[in-house]
């Protein structure tokens, strides 16, 4: 809620101008479920705030985990009965690089680029989230067990304690108003005060949403699901690319980056036989090559009932050898969570038509992490 009706809301009850700044920090605090808990309001305001405002758009979510805690994924119901996806991914410090945490989020219920690999594609477009359902995703890990900010957390403390990915369910730039919004929200210091420089925004290529990003959030990260290095082939595994074709994109990527001075990060999913031979290696280094960009190989995690499987080990480290022999860098990212279904919108399809409240009561409790 913008903090101006906030204030007005309060105003209109009579209640001092110092309780829209108690109201706001007291809703981001990790350890509290509902207005109820707002322990330093007056009891009656806290139950006119439950009387006349939703504490989350988020009504049930079902949790598991795997990779020994590390990973966790959520599909929450909003309150029109849609259902969407996020997943926490932790990684231990490890040599010289810091602990990490990521959230990656949904922006729409469904999708309609329709990518072929894609459970989410798959499944069509139901409906545009709200910036509020956007931001109730990262607030849902905020408040678990399984990140534990612990007690003492305040307004713009998180800051640098986890990243967010725009990488769950749809296409952000089509969804890009809301999208843009939610960022902010994420942004402000007397909510989450997330750093842009710690969110990501994966786009399948919406060129009029790359540009707006420059003037709009030229501090927030963007990476281009690339996948083909052709047209051809990109026709068919990401679907808008015949409305903006891969020279347009790249295009795209490297005016965002010459404008904002930010890598670009440009996603390849490796699908067995199809698009992971070397001649296909050396395309796609000649798009990354000469600009600030960098190549993420992902291989194919495959959907169930999938004519593709991904690509073997081996075979992408051959694929990021000619990337990294023509100058470019790459990266082979660590594939999490295959046995909790975590690839884009896999989950919600496996738990459809199931009650989440019924589930959550077979589900053991999360760990606490000390
Ligand atoms: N719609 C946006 C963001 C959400 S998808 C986009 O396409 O960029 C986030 C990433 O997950 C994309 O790079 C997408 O191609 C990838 N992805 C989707 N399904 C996948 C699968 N089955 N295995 C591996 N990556 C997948
Ligand atoms: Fe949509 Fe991204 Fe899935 Fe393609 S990969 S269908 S753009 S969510």
């Amino acid at each position: 809620m913008d903090p101006g009706a906030l204030a007005a809301w309060l105003d209109a009850r009579g209640e001092p101008a110092y309780r829209a700044d108690q109201v706001l920090a007291g809703a981001h605090r990790p350890d509290v479920a509902g207005f109820a808990d707002l322990s330093d309001l007056p009891l009656g305001l806290r139950s006119a705030l439950s009387g006349a405002f939703r504490f989350s758009t988020i009504h049930a979510s079902h949790v598991i985990g795997t990779d020994d805690g590390l990973t966790a994924k959520a599909v929450h119901q909003l309150a029109d009965g849609q259902r969407i996806e996020s997943v926490l991914m932790r990684s231990p410090a490890r040599g010289t690089s810091a602990a990490r945490t990521t959230i990656c989020i949904s922006s729409q219920a469904g999708c309609a680029v329709n990518c072929p690999f894609c459970a989410t594609g798959q499944a069509g477009f139901a409906r545009q989230l709200t910036a509020g359902e956007i931001v109730d995703q990262v607030l849902h890990w905020h408040r678990h067990p399984w990140l534990a900010l612990g007690a003492d957390w305040r307004p713009g403390a998180p800051t640098g304690h986890y990243n967010i990915v725009f990488m769950g369910m749809g296409e952000p730039l089509n969804n890009r108003e809301r999208v843009f919004d939610a960022v902010r929200l994420l942004n402000d210091p007397r909510r989450l005060g997330v750093g842009a420089r710690h969110v990501t925004v994966s786009t399948s290529g919406v060129v009029p949403g790359m540009d707006a990003m420059i003037s709009d959030l030229p501090q927030v990260n963007l990476a281009i699901s690339l996948h083909a290095a052709d047209d051809e082939l990109r026709n068919e595994l990401v679907p808008i690319n015949r409305k903006w074709p891969v020279a347009e994109v790249i295009r795209a990527g490297r005016r965002f980056s010459e404008r904002t001075g930010r890598r670009v990060s440009l996603e390849y999913v490796m699908i067995d036989g199809l698009n992971d031979g070397l001649p296909a290696a050396e395309r796609l280094a000649g798009l990354a090559r000469g600009w600030r960009s960098h190549v993420n190989l992902i291989p194919l995690n495959p959907t169930p009932g999938s004519r593709w499987s991904g690509t073997p080990l081996a075979r992408v480290r051959a694929f990021a050898d000619v990337i990294r022999a023509a100058g470019v860098t790459v990266t082979v990212r660590d594939t999490r969570g295959r046995e909790i279904e975590a690839a884009c919108g896999q989950l919600h399809a496996q738990l459809a038509g199931r009650s989440l409240q019924d589930l959550a009561a077979a589900t053991p409790a999360a760990p606490v992490a000390s």
